[in-house]
């Protein structure tokens, strides 16, 4: 079904199937949500669509690790197809220190990998390109990883692994960045596929290492935001190491769709488009009062599957904070629903000096400056022994370059952006990332939270 043409009635009568048969199947088989329907007095029966959906309550990420093996479907009746685990993916971000588990079952993984033969599609990916994939190799694992996989294998590009990553001395299988850096001018990659800040540093090392990328027409990056100026600083490396025209495409993804909301331009000015209307319902919700907000609102992530059948979720809280536009995409025309904006999360806020501040501005602005190779916002005390003492906002950067220039330079991104005067501070740049021993940068460090 190509669901890009189809109109929004049509889509949403889709929609409106798709959540009647997961409410028949969680009837049957879903421990967890026979258990709230049963408590709140609601019935599986009556949510016939998606206007039945603001009768259900939201899950939220603490009600599913809590207990995750209660949100997979037991349907011991079903086809093998159906309820056979096919695969395990692991959700990052967890404060009980356990990774939970999100469970894909033989149909969940062909869906898969349909819904990334169309997100290829709407990136501009072909089985002319190789993909170079530079996602860490990983004790625990993760989408993003695998997800590089899946696109070569559903579209018939090449694909090469650098397998940076978490050593493990009895079995010696990683490569360090410089190994991966070469890896990417050997096997002539033509897109670049991993987390910007990683991408970042292996350009870097490209171009002390004089290597030859002039084969790489895109970055394709995932896992943390891409702010304007950290693209523009992706294409002008690119440039540097021969590539023609590069571009960057941007994609929004997390474990509990086991895939991406894409970018469809160049510009990344038309949002991220849900690939798969089919499969995602996806809301912006106010929590307090459960309720959906109009589109254009901001309001928290919430998800509901319409075609799973391993780890099932309805209205399931990502904890990020989006604007929703299900208007046609001016950029391509698609009609699938679209993130308008740069999703963000009310744990990035700190309290400094007595306010609320949100420190991404800033980190937008350091990552758009070409001579910084690596920088760290620090929050921390004007003496760090001393609890009482006043706080202090640091600048940590590194740079081959002019330092008093840089140093003007980031005093004044500051003070526009958090109206505050830093320290600057000049380290070595793997004192602040060092791409062989970290799986992403950590920009913004708080001290005073961590002591
Ligand atoms: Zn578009």
């Amino acid at each position: 079904m190509n669901v890009f043409s189809r109109s929004p009635d049509e889509i949403r009568k889709v929609q409106d199937a798709g959540i009647r048969r997961m409410m028949a199947l969680c009837e049957k088989g879903h421990a967890y949500y026979r258990e709230i329907f049963k408590a709140r007095g609601i019935r599986f029966s009556d949510v016939k669509g998606i206007d039945d959906l603001e009768s259900i309550p939201l899950t939220s990420k603490a009600d599913y690790m809590a207990r995750p093996e209660d949100f997979v479907l037991k349907l011991p009746d079903a086809s093998l197809f159906e309820r056979l685990i096919y695969n395990v993916l692991y959700t990052t971000g967890t404060t009980t220190g356990r990774p939970t588990p999100f469970y894909n079952t033989a149909h969940d993984y062909y869906a898969t990998l349909m819904i990334s033969k169309r997100v290829a599609r709407i990136v501009g990916l072909t089985p002319e390109d190789t993909i170079a994939n530079t996602y860490p190799l990983t004790t625990v694992p993760h989408l993003t990883f695998f997800a590089a996989f899946w696109y070569a294998t559903v579209i018939g590009a090449r694909l090469v692994s650098t397998l940076t990553g978490t050593p493990n001395p009895e079995f010696p299988v990683t490569n360090s960045s410089r190994h991966a850096a070469r890896m990417v001018e050997t096997s002539g990659a033509t897109v670049l596929w991993g987390i910007p800040s990683f991408l970042r540093r292996l350009l870097t090392l490209a171009e002390e290492m004089n290597l030859d990328y002039h084969r790489v027409r895109m970055a394709a990056v995932a896992g943390e935001p891409c702010s304007r100026g950290l693209r523009e600083d992706l294409v002008r490396r690119m440039k540097r190491l021969g590539a023609k025209n590069p571009r960057v495409n941007n994609r929004f993804g997390f474990t509990e769709i086991s895939t991406v909301l894409v970018e469809c331009d160049e510009a990344g000015e038309c949002g991220f488009h849900n690939p798969a209307p089919d499969h995602f319902f996806l809301e912006a919700v106010d929590v307090e009062a459960a309720r959906r907000v109009e589109d254009g609102e901001p309001g928290y992530l919430a998800v509901t599957h319409l075609n799973r059948r391993g780890t099932v979720l309805l209205r399931y809280l990502t904890g990020d904070i989006v604007v929703l536009s299900r208007e046609r995409c001016p950029c391509c025309g698609r009609r699938t629903t679209r993130v308008v904006s740069q999703p963000y999360r009310k744990s990035s806020l700190i309290k400094f000096k007595g306010t609320l501040i949100n420190p991404e501005p800033l980190v937008k602005a350091l990552s758009g400056v070409p001579e910084i190779d690596e920088f760290q916002v620090v929050f921390t005390r004007q003496d760090p022994e001393d609890p009482l003492s006043a706080d202090h906002l640091q600048v940590r950067v590194a740079t081959t370059l002019d330092r008093a220039s840089v140093r003007d330079k980031v005093i004044d991104l500051c003070l526009q952006t958090v109206e505050m005067r830093p320290e600057v501070l000049f380290v070595p740049k793997n004192n602040i990332y060092d791409p062989d021993k970290g799986f992403k940068s950590r920009r913004v460090v708080d001290m005073r939270v961590t002591r």
